[in-house]
């Protein structure tokens, strides 16, 4: 009987590290890369550092961009977009002509971030132009978007309807209230969460928990933090194991990006 129980927990314990080993932590959205070879993520392109290559004319290729190592390449998937603080200064039209060239060349998986932005102070118009245009080139490619929103979810909200947007959204650092992540969700939209659920006051701790669990995301963008800690962080918020939301977030990713991403 005690052999047969050991024998038991044996095949439990051996399946337990094989479904372990087969988990990535995914990052939906960071501006750094990681060595951890478990994480896959989604790493934003810097795109000045694009247009600068580009009128340089050295032909643009991301995968030598200076922070890939060649350990990462194979986790590595990338997102490219003009981003709203930027469009004040830069010739728009170059600048989509070089996002759809990234597109046709099936350099980047993602359009991003692009979105709209109330609190930097680029003429708003101006950044809504701008938005619908790559709205429309993500459309046409069927790629997903990276959504970076700022005191504007109405308006970005409104854009995708008014635009029938049907490819897969991600509004990501997901910041407003809960009522307008509910809108979101109820659209089928996909919300990131950052670093802030690690600030015992920071309100997304609460919100992070009503969001349907096939329609979150986890996601470093620019700060220095392990993507490991921010699953932690939200399993204990969310009463699941780790594993589980590994596996989950995981079923999010394959959902949303098919055969895109590795
Ligand atoms: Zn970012």
């Amino acid at each position: 009987m005690e052999v047969n129980i050991w024998i038991i927990r044996k095949k439990q314990n051996v399946l337990f590290l094989l479904f372990i080993d087969m988990q990535p932590f995914i990052n939906i959205h960071t501006h750094s890369l990681s060595s951890n070879p478990e994480v896959i993520s989604i790493f934003n392109v810097d795109y000045e550092s694009l247009s600068q290559r580009e009128s340089s004319n050295h032909p643009i290729s991301i995968l030598s961009h200076q922070h890939i190592t060649p350990s990462a390449h194979q986790h590595i998937n990338q997102s490219a977009g003009i981003h709203p603080w930027y469009i004040d200064n830069i010739d728009i039209s170059e600048h989509l002509n070089i996002l759809e060239k990234l597109v046709r060349e099936r350099q980047i998986c993602a359009v991003g971030e692009i979105g709209l932005d109330k609190a930097c102070k680029s003429d708003f118009k101006q950044q809504e132009a701008v938005f619908k245009a790559q709205l429309g080139i993500a459309s046409k490619n069927n790629l997903p978007v990276i959504i970076h929103c700022v005191k504007a979810y109405n308006e970005v909200s409104e854009i995708l309807t008014e635009l029938k947007h049907t490819t897969p959204v991600i509004f990501h650092g997901f910041n407003s209230s809960l009522q307008m992540a509910q809108q979101l969700i109820n659209k089928g939209y996909y919300l990131s969460f950052g670093p802030e659920i690690c600030n015992p006051r920071s309100k997304r701790r609460e919100i992070i928990k009503q969001i349907p669990l096939n329609q979150l995301f986890l996601e470093t963008d620019d700060r220095e933090i392990n993507i490991c800690q921010l699953y932690e962080e939200a399993s204990i918020l969310l009463k699941m194991q780790e594993v589980e939301l590994r596996e989950v977030i995981e079923m999010n990713f394959k959902c949303m990006f098919g055969g895109i991403c590795e």
